[in-house]
């Protein structure tokens, strides 16, 4: 057996208990690579760059679904528009507006979750709990039909402290939960995308519906070559 399809096996393993969608994340690997990812019967590969999404949607079977997880530029949208499942890094109106845009041109829906920022760090993109709400109240959204927000998307704080991972992703769940039960325009969301190879264990136990799974498939990401 390959690296991969032992590692898949030891993640499957690991998860069974759990109900969840992997998202195999291929970025930096080869082409050879995702192949033999497709091989195993996995489908959903997420990309945080949009060359390589695209590049690597054209040179491989049409049916796998491309997740886009990283963040978006809105003058790029129009690249992954015509073919991408499911967008996990919308944190701005201005970037839903033009994916609504980009969506109607190609006369499809494009599926969307809002990336929330849960994590310590500065860098880490995403909205604030408040400006979600902001976002799903304002008219301008009320007003896009070619863009459905099915749920949201966080990273954790890089940390060894479980414990600073673990109230994050119930913090996220905790806001995913409520917001679900009292708002008409988000009663569709369906998807909670938290959890990467470092802590997906934890994500699931706090409810988790998509874990976002790399290194723990494909070993460690050389971002030399
Ligand atoms: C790279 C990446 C992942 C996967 O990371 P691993 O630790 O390799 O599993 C998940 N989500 C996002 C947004 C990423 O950029």
């Amino acid at each position: 057996m390959t690296g991969i399809a032992q590692n898949l096996r030891t993640l499957k393993d690991e998860i069974k208990d759990f109900s969840c969608t992997i998202v195999v994340v291929t970025k930096t690997h080869s082409i050879e690579k995702l192949q033999e990812a497709y091989d195993l019967g996995l489908r959903i590969f997420g990309e945080n760059k949009v060359q390589e999404l695209v590049s690597k949607f054209e040179v491989l079977p049409k049916d796998i679904e491309w997740h886009m997880i990283g963040h978006l530029q809105s003058n790029k949208v129009k690249y992954i528009a015509p073919f991408v499942h499911l967008i996990h890094s919308v944190d701005s109106l201005g970037l839903l507006v033009e994916i609504n845009k980009q969506a109607q041109k190609n006369n499809r829906t494009i599926s969307c979750l809002l990336q929330v920022h849960i994590a310590q760090e500065e860098t880490k993109y995403g909205l604030s709990f408040q400006e979600v709400d902001e976002l799903i109240a304002s008219d301008t959204f009320h007003r896009l039909q070619n863009v459905k927000i099915e749920g949201l998307m966080g990273m954790s704080t890089n940390t060894s402290d479980e414990s600073v991972i673990r109230a994050e992703f119930k913090s996220l769940k905790t806001f995913f939960d409520d917001r679900r039960k009292n708002q008409a325009p988000v009663d569709a969301w369906t998807t909670l995308s938290m959890g990467m190879s470092g802590d997906y264990f934890i994500a699931l136990q706090e409810g988790s519906t998509m874990i976002r799974i790399g290194s723990a498939l494909f070993g460690a990401r050389n971002y030399a070559q």
